[in-house]
């Protein structure tokens, strides 16, 4: 059988909402034009991330019946911490809520300021954790993964030459750590090699310098190596994940992702005086280290959801929803990130958009009118999430404006992404009507959740 299809059937149903169009418009003015703003049952599709969106499994669900909510040493957290040991080999292992709280123990505990943290590309809230303590986040993505058209089998990839002159530059004592996110979220979800993470590690070593996993997408990025990179055609996805953890001193991640449940996340590593550290602060911020910030069912359905993550049958159905969608786009020739990601399409939208100049937000621009057009709601990674203010006050737009259409978990069926598709379609046909933004209002750290936007007339 060629075809690849969902390996589960439906036994639990929600409705759907289905705003009108004009009903839209005007939650979207109520929203100040920012969907983050909106009420999700304002939302038909709501593709604002894959983050804490997805559907358990019955295994899960069950799961969470033998929840163990004792405050310390419940049976549900060693369940938790045997799956994350087995897949990560880690000694240390600290729940918390979310996936930024364990950035925020990292960052707190290993980084002064001044320090300088290179990644591939930093996702949003790692960053801020970083700029939080006075501390720099620097981008060091490999070229490859700047072309949006370029087809590319690693494009997550760290530069490794960014990154010899980083250290050179900086000088290793101002980088406590290197982190590699996996897959590459803010560039487009695409994967890095494990080829580029034994030549990250050996050049960390090198100067003494630890390496962090960004694990979120750890399962997915295991897939793309088994199918893209020589010689992993016949290892099993864990197999994979485990050879990845393997060169790392710890990670970050959020359980939201490839944990396939809807809250959590954990701090990991090997050093005992780190974890010293880590745990008093976990103690102060989340919990008692057994719990960390979760419920006892929260720490089971974790460790049902990790291991159904490395299943094939369902990383294939994951991707073939992904390659169902971008070969349909090529078919309407809408320009988004190539080849697309693990989790997501992103859509170009300086090239979808040209006549839109980056600080009018060209993505907003894109993001609302899916809105309005079907009640998708996408999400803008570009110049309002990523842009910079310089020393002058002037606003430096991000390298790359898009549109991330996130898909979560065992959500959609198929016919869901042919409407979304037919959306699509119809915007692309009166993009020349499609305007900018500017920001009417903004915070100081994270704008993009909750600024207002104003329609440039
Ligand atoms: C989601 C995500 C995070 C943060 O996790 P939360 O659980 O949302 O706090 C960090 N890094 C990457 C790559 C992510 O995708």
């Amino acid at each position: 059988m060629n075809t690849i299809i969902e390996p589960f059937r439906i036994k639990m149903t929600e409705p759907l909402p289905t705003p009108s169009k004009k009903q839209r418009i005007a939650a979207l003015k109520k929203a100040h034009s920012n969907v983050f703003l909106l009420d999700a049952e304002d939302c038909s599709i709501d593709l604002l991330t894959d983050s804490g969106t997805g559907a358990m499994s019955t295994k899960q669900w069950a799961a969470m019946m033998l929840g163990d909510e004792s405050y310390a040493g419940s049976s549900s957290w060693k369940k938790f911490y045997a799956t994350v040991h087995d897949i990560t080999g880690f000694k240390h292992i600290l729940p918390t809520h979310q996936g930024r709280a364990a950035e925020s123990i990292l960052a707190t505990t290993r980084l002064k300021k001044g320090d300088i943290i290179p990644n591939n590309s930093h996702f949003d809230t790692t960053r801020a954790n970083i700029e939080f303590v006075g501390a720099q986040a620097h981008d060091l993505l490999c070229d490859e993964g700047l072309q949006n058209n370029l087809d590319a089998p690693f494009k997550g990839n760290m530069d490794l030459n960014k990154l010899e002159s980083c250290i050179h530059n900086y000088g290793a004592k101002r980088i406590p750590f290197v982190m590699l996110t996996i897959t590459n979220n803010t560039g487009g979800g695409q994967p890095v090699s494990l080829q580029n993470m034994r030549e990250v590690k050996h050049l960390c070593s090198k100067h003494a310098i630890p390496l962090f996993i960004d694990a979120c997408r750890y399962a997915e990025n295991a897939f793309f190596i088994k199918q893209r990179e020589k010689g992993y055609a016949d290892k099993s996805l864990k197999a994979i994940a485990k050879e990845m953890f393997s060169l790392a001193d710890g990670a970050t991640m959020s359980l939201k992702k490839d944990g396939l449940v809807n809250i959590g996340g954990f701090l990991a590593c090997n050093n005992d005086q780190w974890a010293q550290d880590f745990k008093n602060l976990l103690i102060l911020k989340e919990g008692f280290p057994t719990y960390g910030g979760l419920a006892g069912r929260d720490l089971e359905a974790a460790a049902v959801g990790l291991m159904e993550a490395l299943e094939l049958e369902y990383q294939e159905y994951r991707h073939a929803t992904v390659t169902y969608v971008a070969k349909a786009l090529d078919t309407l020739s809408i320009p988004y990130v190539r080849p697309a990601g693990g989790h997501a399409i992103f859509i170009d939208a300086k090239a979808f958009l040209p006549h839109i100049p980056p600080l009018a937000y060209p993505g907003i621009g894109l993001v609302n009118t899916l809105y309005t057009e079907g009640g998708i709601r996408g999400v803008e990674l570009g110049s309002v999430m990523f842009g910079k203010i310089d020393k002058k006050g002037n606003e430096i737009p991000a390298p790359l404006e898009l549109v991330r259409l996130a898909f979560p978990r065992r959500v959609y069926t198929q016919s869901h992404f042919d409407y979304i598709l037919e959306t699509l379609d119809t915007v692309w046909k009166k993009r020349d009507k499609i305007g900018g933004y500017k920001i009417t209002y903004q915070p100081t750290f994270l704008r993009h959740f909750t600024c207002h936007f104003k329609k440039i007339p």
